[in-house]
């Protein structure tokens, strides 16, 4: 790492405003970890891409100084920790990184350095924009109908990685706990060759998700937060967030938000134009962003649903290649790819850095330089339109009958956005 966190570079640190809103110097230090595997080839595409935008938008006014940190299987090599110190107390110190991705080095001590990442800087919210790139190839009629935010909560649920295995002495002690005590003379039993995991899901938790999911969607002046929930099987857990995520809404939001009971009602205009709340029952609404997608703007939910839900919904715009992805706390942030670090196509240069890319206009746009990310969507849009694309696109598009595609490698890919800049 070449610059010591915490000294010399307060200048270009992204610091809150006493409203919680970020003030971001024109030169902001941004850490970034390269990742893993293919990491190798879409980070200097992507690094190349974002800095071209930002000088094409700000003219020089603005740039990014990029600071380079490791975690993964490259800082377990380096540094025998897959993630350092250093890494951690640089991204809680400038506030705003990003990162490629990572392998899960094996026997490296924790079962994903991802979630750990998001464990230990409190990053609550994994949050997914999910929208139509004209001329990508994707497996619905109408992809240009989906335009969604996903907010998955990051910290809890089954993923709290509270579980006991079969069989084993703790799964047993709590088994006769259960059985003997808890479930006595309901009738109900959990058999004895059950492993067991715990679903938490507090108050709290709750809260925060649902207060950052509607906090956007009034920003973006977005028309809906649905919460998405299972709510009618798992009533305190699935239930309970439905209700403790109305209930915040109507306490905290009570004079921006309407709700779908109350707007049936509403006949008065300033009614109808507040943000919308509602509610779906987690299997319906697989169903209802395939067949209504323009009815769903802000997406809030728990960690395992968010989990399916945002890679079916990035499937029907193109698949994980191009789905940005973010993991926010409250004034940090860390923007991904939400893909791996597909390591048999490591060095290659063949890959398709959209994703990485797509996380970076998510990175400029919360960081509020909303120019920038527009110069990089158009100038993407620009690129695949005209078929220049990298092999999993290229497959698509000839699978679909398109004629005149152009096969580029992954930092020709780069270098078509880069031109394709207006
Ligand atoms: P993967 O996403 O790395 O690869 C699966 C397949 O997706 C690849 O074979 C390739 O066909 C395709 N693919 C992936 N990235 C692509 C790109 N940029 N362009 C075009 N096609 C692409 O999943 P995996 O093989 O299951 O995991 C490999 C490693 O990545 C594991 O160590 C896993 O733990 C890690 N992982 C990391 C993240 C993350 O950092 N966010 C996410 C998932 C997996």
């Amino acid at each position: 790492m070449k610059k010591k966190t915490g000294q010399k570079s307060r200048e270009g640190r992204i610091t809150l405003k006493a409203d919680g809103a970020l003030r971001v110097p024109n030169r902001p230090i941004i850490p970034y970890v390269q990742g893993d595997g293919t990491g190798v080839d879409i980070w200097p595409a992507g690094q190349r891409v974002m800095d071209a935008a930002v000088e094409k938008a700000y003219g020089g006014r603005r740039s990014i100084e990029w600071l380079r940190v490791y975690a993964g299987q490259e800082a377990m090599d380096r540094f025998g920790t897959p993630l350092p110190d250093e890494t951690l107390k640089a991204f809680r110190f400038y506030r705003v990184g990003i990162k490629g991705p990572l392998t899960t080095p094996v026997g490296g001590g924790i079962r994903s350095v991802n979630v750990a990442l998001r464990q230990v800087l409190d990053l609550y919210a994994c949050v997914r924009p999910v929208y139509y790139i004209p001329g990508v190839p994707s497996p619905v009629r109408n992809p240009e109908r989906v335009n969604m935010v996903i907010f998955r909560e990051n910290t809890e649920d089954v993923y709290a990685g509270i579980e006991w295995k079969k069989g084993s002495a703790d799964a047993k002690k709590l088994l006769r706990f259960l059985n003997e005590d808890m479930l006595a003379g309901t009738g109900k039993r959990i058999r004895a060759d059950s492993g067991i995991g715990v679903k938490p899901v507090s108050v709290r938790g709750t809260q925060r998700i649902v207060r950052m999911a509607i906090q956007h969607a009034l920003r973006e002046r977005c028309p809906s937060v649905t919460l998405v929930h299972k709510g009618n099987i798992m009533k305190y857990t699935e239930g309970a967030f439905q209700e403790w995520g109305y209930g915040l809404a109507r306490k905290e939001f009570g004079g921006k938000v309407v709700f779908e009971d109350d707007q049936a009602k509403a006949a008065t205009k300033s009614k109808a134009s507040r943000l919308l709340v509602k509610d779906r029952i987690a299997d319906a609404m697989f169903q209802q962003v395939l067949l209504r997608p323009e009815e769903y703007s802000v997406i809030c939910t728990l960690n395992l649903n968010g989990d399916y839900l945002s890679d079916a919904c990035a499937a029907m715009v193109g698949g994980l290649g191009m789905a940005p992805g973010g993991n926010l706390g409250d004034g940090l942030a860390v923007f991904e790819a939400t893909h791996g670090s597909a390591p048999r196509y490591a060095g290659q240069d063949k890959v398709n850095p959209s994703s990485v890319i797509l996380s970076g206009v998510s990175m400029l746009e919360y960081m509020g330089w909303h120019e920038a990310g527009k110069v990089i969507q158009e100038a993407l849009t620009r690129t695949i339109e005209r078929r220049t694309v990298t092999y999993d696109l290229e497959r698509q598009m000839k699978a679909e009958g398109r004629k005149g595609v152009k096969l580029l490698r992954c930092s020709e890919f780069a270098d078509a956005i880069c031109k394709n800049m207006r």
